[in-house]
């Protein structure tokens, strides 16, 4: 059990602010949902399942043979032509798949607390960069903001800026929008940036393609449901040894993909099984592997921290790649670049990838982590503000999707890389017999206001 005495009166005044972003989203019947999902643009299915991206696949695969996995879903979702997230994406009600912070505002909220008690708790340090990895519509750093906005005199000496990582040039315009009203300049100079604007709220905003292009420097990372849509390469057990499992072309059906196995070792199964395995198929994540790297290498040198959000397990689950449209499972094969395709993270993987570089918390269940952050206060706050039933009704349909263990409270995780001085009370270097201890990390421990 976890008190938090030095940011008892940062939870008490956070979790009773008063303001409301909008009303939650309403949950419209599937019928109602079109397959072009919020913002994103319609791909027209041809009777077999034909699409701009499977033409292009189809070429691509009679030229060069089966592709890994990997590939594949790089191409599905990020190809700078025709990719689901480059047209951009499904995200929302109307789409192909919710989120948590589409889904309430709290959950947005809780995240800003989070990271003002870690600024508070690594002493107030005065620049404070918020780095969002994949920010889709960009509504849990608006979310965000609007606490940071209510804590204006906490952070008045601070230079806090916003700086968005989005290969999708669709979703970050959507960004745009919702954070700065469109307000935003493209390609600025002197800077790696290729947009910038400033927040409604006066906040410089910044996006970049990739992590590297953001600039050096403390920063606290922030990745919701980013490394679940990165592309895996997946793995089968065979009499014969480890095979790579690759996208080929159906010989039965025209114009049809389907799965096959290489006929020996590949370079990827070389590297990325480990000798231990017990599991018949596995599936990695390199590209999640080394951008973990990097933040752990950059809150090591600059100091900071990074909360990863997402379904995941730790090392244990085998075959969980797979595909959403319309909120329906899709078959991952069928039309590619009209459905998100994800898999599940592997948490004991991020883990070993910050080589210890870093500290890590957590996986710790969403309910959990909500519960530890206050959202029962705050929904509290919330249903006593709200004057109409219909509000009130939403807030708590929203709350029972986020917290209840068949929703979405057991399948996500939360999950934070730390730098290790954080353990560390700055006392004790002064004062080696110093018995306080040192700040615990909200969300991983038991919220005690009283
Ligand atoms: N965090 C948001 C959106 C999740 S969807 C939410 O929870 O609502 C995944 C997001 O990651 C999208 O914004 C998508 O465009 C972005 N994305 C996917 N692959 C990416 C990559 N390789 N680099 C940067 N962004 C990526």
């Amino acid at each position: 059990m976890v008190s938090l005495p030095s940011r008892r009166s940062l939870f008490a005044a956070a979790l009773s602010l008063a303001g409301r972003r909008r009303l939650p989203c309403h949950h419209a019947p599937a019928a109602a949902q079109t397959s072009s999902g919020a913002g994103g643009q319609a791909e027209t299915e041809g009777p077999s399942g034909s699409t701009a991206m499977l033409r292009h696949l189809l070429l691509k695969l009679r030229a060069t043979g089966p592709v890994t996995v990997a590939e594949y879903m790089r191409e599905a979702l990020t190809n700078p032509g025709q990719g689901y997230y480059t047209r951009g994406g499904g995200i929302g009600e109307s789409g192909d798949f919710v989120t948590s912070p589409e889904i309430s505002q709290i959950f947005g909220e809780l995240i800003g607390i989070w990271y003002i008690s870690e600024w508070i708790a690594m002493g107030k340090p005065k620049v404070f960069q918020l780095v969002e990895l994949g920010p889709g519509r960009g509504t849990l750093t608006d979310d965000i903001l609007r606490v940071f906005n209510q804590l204006t005199s906490l952070l008045s000496k601070c230079d806090v800026s916003i700086h968005l990582v989005e290969v999708s040039p669709k979703l970050s315009e959507t960004q745009a929008l919702t954070l700065t009203g469109g307000k935003v300049q493209s390609n600025p100079e002197d800077k790696s940036a290729y947009m910038q604007g400033v927040s409604k709220t006066g906040i410089p905003v910044f996006w970049y393609r990739d992590i590297q292009d953001v600039p050096p420097g403390h920063s606290f990372y922030l990745a919701h449901e980013f490394f679940d849509a990165l592309p895996i390469h997946k793995f089968q057990r065979t009499e014969k040894g480890w095979r790579e499992v690759l996208v080929d072309i159906d010989p039965e059906v025209p114009d049809q993909l389907r799965f096959v196995l290489s006929p020996s070792s590949t370079p990827a199964t070389e590297n990325f099984i480990q000798p231990e395995e017990r599991r018949d198929h596995v599936e990695v994540c390199p590209e999640a592997g080394v951008i973990i790297q990097r933040l752990a290498c950059r809150i090591e040198k600059d100091g900071g921290a990074a909360l990863v959000a997402d379904y995941g397990h730790d090392g244990t689950k085998t075959d969980t790649f797979r595909g959403f449209r319309n909120h329906k499972l899709h078959d991952v094969l069928r039309a590619p670049g009209t459905a998100d395709l994800t898999a599940d993270v592997d948490f004991s993987y991020l883990r070993k990838m910050t080589q210890g570089r870093t500290a890590t918390l957590g996986p710790i269940k969403q309910r959990e982590f909500l519960k530890n952050m206050g959202i029962d206060l705050r929904l509290q706050v919330l249903l006593q503000n709200s004057r109409d039933t219909e509000t009130r009704e939403q807030l708590l349909h929203s709350y029972d999707m986020l917290m209840n263990p068949k929703k979405m409270g057991d399948c996500f995780n939360f999950f934070a890389l730390l730098p290790h001085h954080r353990f560390l009370h700055p006392d004790k270097k002064h004062k080696p017999e110093s018995k306080s201890p040192v700040s615990p990390v909200a969300g991983f421990g038991e919220l005690l206001l009283k």
